[in-house]
């Protein structure tokens, strides 16, 4: 136990503690951190899968440059000579940082320093704002800062939850664990899921609310008139803490009846409305589904606009909580990391700005805002940006519009790219690649969305030649000169400055404040949560007895008009297209695709379509679909789910080349962005679907990554334990398929196969000293493929002859009792828990627990888990027969 490490875990914003055993030859054990203020020793299964993760394939271990391997030397060189060359012929806005969420405090801190305080661009922007900045932006707009007023205890004190745009029960598994724990303790609290999808969310809620996307502004404006009348106001709380409230209200009333613009049920609304209202607990907490809209700034302010009408904010069980996807977007607000805002929660204020420049000694600080995202990529596009450095993000993915993201960093004179993997779309694009340290590797700070400042500490060594990304910032900005404000010899060292830029000349009124913190033991520190203008003096909630950040200290209410979506649906693009993440997967996968466990409960791109949908466009379950936008096409699985409303689609956000052939979706969505945040609407994108016709579908398991198919060729890959594991199909089988698949495996080894050229059946295998490398199987529908048999036999030792019968004969492979795995943790399958409910009588988790074991890891699938028990009891079901599973 002396090896273990309290450190956080990299993924979403819930910012779980860990601890983390190291285990020789860079291995780890994870175990929720029982001390964590956040998950109080719970996990999830992306945390509990971290272990996964941790080997060197794929890893960038020293700098590249040009396409061959350097030294850091001429790396650093090369970098520092291509941004003063572009900063000489055109000025300091000729360059920019695009960095990201994943990026430690320490970090961030660093860069924003180096290009706003010394450079003195404000072009630098961050992956978080295709994330959050719409709730920054709702928050600056209303209280004066960017502000989180309560804190996670509030989702346990409320009698009330209303989740809004929000699949917390995939996205922020922990919280939504602490949700049912309070729900189980206490079972008159209330849920409300207000979201298009009927998701694994919105089936535990009491009442869900199917709205139509992007009517979010007209369902709380609807409330807060609705408030008004009712007389549910605190008069006091608003008369002395707030303005505009009449404002806000007559334009509330002016809007058209809330369930018609919402295309909801008025029983429904009326319900949800007279719960706000009898309600004095009431937490509303809002994610993506708010934020990724062209109207997402006053989506966030429409639902704070009925919290500042009710008072109810900052107290125990009552205020908005917005949950920002990322481990670190906090922290990249704390120092700026947007383009619009200065280090330490500052704007662009000429006093914020004098301020910077005598703290940081610099007189160049840059003055006014930067280019957002969106605009920044399309000014490299324009040729304005002539150099570019890209930290720890993968932006030809994960923007909107990424097919210009990918002309833009073509046409890039110089593009820079910090990341711990080799080969992503993005470094694919770039002139110098840098090693970045990862999780476990690196030393720093994170803040979660309760703004709780945790560490995460070094486990494991830092790999080949990779280095933390502050210490490769300070490099570069000795090379233009500024060594001397640059100084860092630890990520301590940037934490205490950071401590002490957020108390300077701070007499309250600047929120963020970690005075309290500069002379804190580092290697020690605890999770605290902020402000801390004196040592322990913590800060639960604010805003309770007013206090806002705005000059008279009033928070503001902001008079709304809903508007719809940007693009809409019409007859050449009939379907509006929603994205975002599913259960076990996280961002572009580089880190999570390497994970069997994460791998097995999706572990294909799909679209889901609601089956009146796929109907109409002769789609049926399981078929590949293409799916068109004026902007591309992509490939997809079709899965047909009435939790889907008709006339809308959703697709996961995590899929790119590296993964697949055709299934980034952003490639589809077109930049229009929110006005104030500058957030672009990933989330109502015009599509259109038709089938796409397959004459042959193959599965191939092999213990390296093979090579890429040809272009007629659909595929995706996913990690097996101990392989990869790529689905094929195409239009036309392959003339000779055993040549066709020795030539994307290699041709060494022993070939056993059998064909069936009639009935479009080929099956194949390469023995390596014996042992099964590669498997092959091809038929015209695709089989039930026993996956873990198969994926075994890679793992095996010698295979028998009996085995390689077996291989080939087919009847083993086509039995695959388990399905799809829905328990991660305990590798459990759909068809196992059917068959639990229809032959042993489970009735409960608890049943499925007890036979199966499934439920008891992390959590993370027992809402599916209680969908999967309804439906079959709904409609029983006929138990397949259990094979090798
Ligand atoms: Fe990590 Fe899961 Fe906790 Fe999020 S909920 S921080 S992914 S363990």
């Amino acid at each position: 136990m002396t090896d273990t490490v309290r450190t956080t875990c990299p993924y979403c914003g819930v910012g779980c503690g860990l601890l983390v055993t190291p285990g020789g030859e860079r291995t780890v054990t994870v175990a929720g951190d029982p001390d964590h203020p956040a998950n109080r020793g719970r996990l999830c299964v992306k945390g509990a899968a971290l272990p996964e993760t941790m080997g060197l394939e794929g890893r960038l271990l020293h700098p590249v440059v040009d396409g061959r391997r350097a030294s850091w030397e001429d790396a650093l060189d090369r970098v520092a000579d291509g941004f003063r060359a572009a900063i000489r012929a055109h000025g300091p806005d000729a360059v920019a940082f695009y960095v990201s969420g994943q990026l430690l405090t320490e970090d961030y801190y660093v860069v924003n320093k180096l290009a706003k305080g010394f450079i003195g661009t404000a072009n630098i922007d961050t992956n978080s704002r295709l994330c959050m900045s719409s709730s920054v932006a709702g928050h600056s707009r209303a209280f004066g800062s960017d502000t989180v007023p309560g804190c996670y205890e509030d989702l346990e004190l409320a009698d009330l939850i209303v989740l809004v745009g929000s699949n917390t029960a995939w996205c922020h598994p922990v919280l939504f664990q602490r949700i049912e724990a309070a729900r189980a303790a206490r079972p008159a609290m209330r849920l409300v899921v207000i979201d298009p999808r009927r998701t694994a969310t919105a089936q535990e809620a009491d009442l869900h609310l199917p709205l139509r996307p992007g009517s979010d502004v007209a369902l709380f404006n609807g409330l807060l008139a609705f408030l008004a009348g009712r007389g549910v106001v605190d008069r006091d709380f608003v008369g002395r803490h707030t303005h505009g409230f009449a404002a806000a209200v007559a334009a509330a009333a002016r809007a058209a009846a809330p369930a018609d613009a919402c295309d909801l049920d008025p029983a429904l609304v009326t319900r949800f409305y007279e719960w706000f209202a009898s309600t004095p607990r009431t937490i509303t907490v809002y994610s993506q589904g708010v934020n990724q809209s062209s109207s997402g700034t006053d989506k966030v302010n429409a639902i704070i606009n009925c919290h500042l009408a009710t008072g109810r904010i900052g107290w125990p069980g009552a205020g908005p909580l917005s949950l920002p996807g990322q481990p670190n977007a906090m922290g990249g607000r704390e120092v700026g990391g947007l383009a619009g805002t200065l280090a330490a929660h500052m704007d662009f204020t000429d006093d914020n700005v004098d301020r910077l420049r005598r703290f940081w000694g610099s007189p160049s600080v840059a003055a006014r805002p930067g280019l957002k995202a969106v605009d920044l990529f399309q000014a490299v596009r324009n040729g304005r940006i002539k150099a570019l450095w890209i930290m720890a993000t993968n932006p030809a993915v994960s923007l909107c519009d990424s097919g210009l993201v990918r002309e833009a960093l073509g046409t890039c004179p110089l593009v820079v790219v910090s990341d711990a993997m080799e080969a992503t779309d993005s470094t694919a694009f770039g002139h110098v690649l840098l090693p970045a340290l990862t999780w476990a590797e690196k030393d720093g700070t994170v803040t979660n969305s309760e703004r709780v400042i945790s560490r995460q500490r070094r486990v494991l060594p830092a790999p080949g030649e990779a280095r933390a990304d502050w210490w490769i910032v300070s490099q570069v900005a000795a090379r233009l000169g500024f060594g001397a404000a640059f100084p860092y010899r630890s990520a301590a060292d940037i934490f205490r400055e950071h401590c002490r830029l957020s108390g300077f000349e701070n007499d309250g009124g600047r929120d963020f404040d970690l005075r309290g913190l500069t002379g804190v033991d580092y290697d020690g520190l605890v999770p605290v949560q902020w402000p801390v203008s004196a040592p322990g003096q913590e800060t639960r909630r604010l805003f309770g007895n007013g206090g806002f950040f705005h000059p008279d200290g009033r928070a503001r209410f902001v008079a709304l008009r809903a508007r719809p979506p940007r693009a809409a649906v019409s007859a050449d693009w009939p379907l509006l297209l929603n994205t975002g993440r599913i259960r076990d997967q996280w961002h572009t996968m580089t880190r999570t695709g390497l994970s069997p466990r994460l791998s097995a409960h999706s572990p294909e791109p799909c679209i889901t379509v609601h089956p009146a949908d796929a109907a109409a466009f002769g789609l049926s379950d399981g078929a590949m679909a293409r799916i068109e936008s004026p902007l591309g096409g992509i490939v997809m699985t079709v899965v047909l789910d009435d939790a889907q409303r008709v006339g809308e689609v959703f697709a996961p956000m995590h899929w790119n080349d590296r993964f697949a052939s055709a299934a980034t979706v952003d490639r589809l969505i077109a930049c229009h962005t929110d006005p104030v945040s500058g957030q672009p609407e990933l989330k109502a994108a015009p599509v259109r679907i038709s089938a796409l016709p397959v004459a042959w579908r193959g599965l191939l398991l092999s213990r390296s990554t093979p090579g890429t198919p040809d272009p007629g060729v659909v595929w995706s890959r996913s990690a097996g334990r101990g392989h990869v594991v790529t689905r094929l199909c195409g239009e036309r089988p392959a003339a000779d398929w055993l040549e066709w698949l020795r030539a994307l495996c290699g041709p060494d080894g022993d070939w056993l196969h059998y064909e069936d050229r009639r009935q479009g059946i080929f099956r194949a295998a390469r023995l390596l000293d014996g042992r099964p490398d590669v498997v092959f199987f091809v038929s015209p529908r695709g089989d039930a493929w026993a996956l873990d048999w198969l994926g075994d036999l890679g793992r095996a030792g010698d295979l028998p002859p009996e085995g390689r019968a077996a291989l080939l004969a087919g009847g083993v492979v086509r039995n695959n009792a388990r399905g799809p795995v829905v328990c991660a943790c305990h590798h459990v399958g759909r068809t196992a828990i059917l068959d639990a409910v229809a032959r042993q009588g489970a009735s409960s988790l608890d049943d499925i627990g007890r036979l199966l074991g499934a439920g008891t890891g992390c959590g993370s699938c027992r809402p599916e888990l209680r969908r999967l028990m309804a439906g079959a009891r709904a409609a029983p079901v006929t138990a397949v027969p259990g094979t090798h599973d």
